[in-house]
């Protein structure tokens, strides 16, 4: 008994073939304090706040409890790193804890931060705090913008020191989701038909049941594969739109951080725009700008071919895999098309809109207008345009381009205040600015998490104005140190 043996575990991703996945303990943090934890998440496995106050909680993310009857493990995986064949990754600092399995699905746990494992080839094992807020963070703003996503169940912080560029402190975050197989598992066993076709099995079985494509009674393992892929290809198409609206840059769109589930998956050096850029770089690591904002659905369709690639092994004939692939471009621009006419406030995108949307961006670059902010304000930019107007330095053609817009508004005719209201709901107020995430991990450094539960409160439901929260709403203060972020973590 106690209070996580409610909790129905099993682990479903055992039942591959023992190649596959390696049983490896993690290693507990030493002195591990409990920094916070997500209701939200929480309650997705049916953990109520006594659960998460109880010591056996604590052990359970900081490394050294278990989930009833099941041995951790650690997935192997391949992929592709800034466009280049890596070879073989894995869980190197990750292990499953299991998943949990409740009325409403089953939830994977795993521990990032977590230890060495068999695929840490060089590195230590370990997450620094500074990275483990960015992620922990990040999950719960993208669900509460609606995004697909990874979620962030807890925190767990200690003394222990991990060296980067400076000497850290270590770690973990316990994060959930259905799966968390990447493309990269597919990767890694595209030259291996019995592996491919165990993991397909898997992955239709448990998540794309509609997918599985039969033949005689028996699965027709290449037309399963191409319904898959093709399912696949919806769903990044859609995630990669969901993206773009909300100015958010991943940063490191390798093949091994791209969700077979179509989740944002894997928060490292990402980040949301405050001045807009169409080719931001959030990364200081991609230098050839590989992962900028505007290279992104790109980079997803490119992903999508590797991936497409490691299923010729089942014998898939390519140009069926390439039809599967081809609706990449029409669904991205469906979903980017309908979600910006409902940030714009159009009740359909027309033909004739592209030509507004091209000189919105234009005039964003130009002059390095907040994302954020200068959606948010066009709600209201008919009665009061003076607030809207204030984001731009050279307000001429920002006025031009908003005459152009009122008038194609007013042309559809409508209620304006339930307009507003859906502008609102399209157009969160809160993101998680870099200067935001700096600021909860300067202080959660210090041993105080009270800011990241503020930003958790914000983020979950960031269409809604509070009153008091004036300044979460802004960008970075001019003289705002800008805030590095790179692949080490
Ligand atoms: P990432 O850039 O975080 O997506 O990681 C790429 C690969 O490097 C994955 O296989 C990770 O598990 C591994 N990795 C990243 N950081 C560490 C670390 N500190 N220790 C061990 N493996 C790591
Ligand atoms: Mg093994
Ligand atoms: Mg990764």
């Amino acid at each position: 008994d106690g209070p996580l043996a409610s909790l129905r575990a099993g682990c479903s991703f055992a039942s591959l073939p023992q190649a596959f996945y390696s049983r490896v303990q993690p290693r507990p943090l030493r002195e591990p304090r409990l920094l916070h934890a997500n209701p939200d998440a929480a309650a997705l496995i049916g953990l109520d706040a006594a659960a998460l106050r109880s010591p056996e909680f604590l052990a359970l993310c900081s490394g050294a409890g278990r989930l009833a009857g099941i041995q951790p493990l650690a997935t192997v995986y391949s992929g592709h790193q800034f466009g280049v064949w890596a070879g073989q990754l894995g869980d190197g600092r990750a292990h499953l804890l299991g998943d949990v399995r409740t009325s409403g699905g089953t939830w994977e746990l795993q521990l990032k931060g977590s230890g060495r494992t068999p695929y840490s080839r060089m590195g230590d094992g370990w997450a620094v705090l500074r990275s483990s807020v960015r992620e922990y963070l990040a999950s719960e703003a993208m669900a509460g913008l609606g995004i697909p996503t990874t979620r962030a169940l807890a925190l767990a912080a200690s003394d222990d020191p991990v060296v980067r560029e400076t000497v850290e402190t270590a770690a973990i975050v316990t994060r959930l989701a259905p799966s968390f197989v990447r493309f990269g598992h597919f990767e890694h066993w595209g030259h291996s038909h019995h592996e491919q076709k165990a993991l397909l099995d898997y992955v239709v079985e448990h998540w794309y049941p509609e997918c599985r494509e039969t033949a005689g009674g028996e699965t027709d393992t290449p037309a399963t594969a191409c319904r898959l892929l093709a399912e696949v290809t919806r769903r990044t198409a859609r995630l990669i739109a969901q993206w773009q609206l909300a100015g958010f840059c991943h940063g490191v769109m390798n093949t091994d951080n791209m969700s077979i589930l179509g989740l944002t998956l894997d928060y490292g050096p990402y980040g949301f725009m405050d001045a807009f850029q169409a080719d931001h770089v959030c990364n200081h690591s991609d230098t050839a700008g590989r992962y900028a904002w505007n290279a992104q659905p790109a980079v997803a369709r490119w992903n999508l071919y590797r991936l497409a690639g490691s299923l010729l092994v089942l014998g898939c004939e390519a140009p069926s895999l390439e039809a599967c692939l081809a609706p990449f471009e029409a669904e991205f621009l469906a979903a980017y098309r309908d979600g910006l006419a409902r940030k714009l406030g159009l009740n359909a995108w027309r033909p004739e809109d592209a030509a507004l949307e091209d000189d919105w961006w234009g005039l964003l670059h130009a002059q390095r207008a907040d994302f954020t902010l200068a959606f948010r304000r066009l709600a209201d930019a008919d009665r009061d345009p003076g607030p809207w107007l204030a984001l731009f330095a050279d307000p001429a053609p920002a006025r031009a381009w908003l005459d152009r817009y009122l008038a194609r508004r007013a042309g559809q005719g409508g209620d304006a205040a339930a307009r507003r209201a859906a502008m609102d709901r399209a157009n969160p107020l809160y993101v998680l600015r870099n200067h935001l995430a700096q600021r909860a991990i300067e202080a959660a450094q210090r041993g105080d998490a009270s800011e990241i539960d503020l930003l958790l409160g914000l983020l979950r439901d960031p269409y809604t104005e509070r009153p008091g929260f004036e300044s979460h709403a802004q960008p970075p203060a001019d003289d705002t140190p800008a805030v590095p972020v790179s692949c080490s973590s």
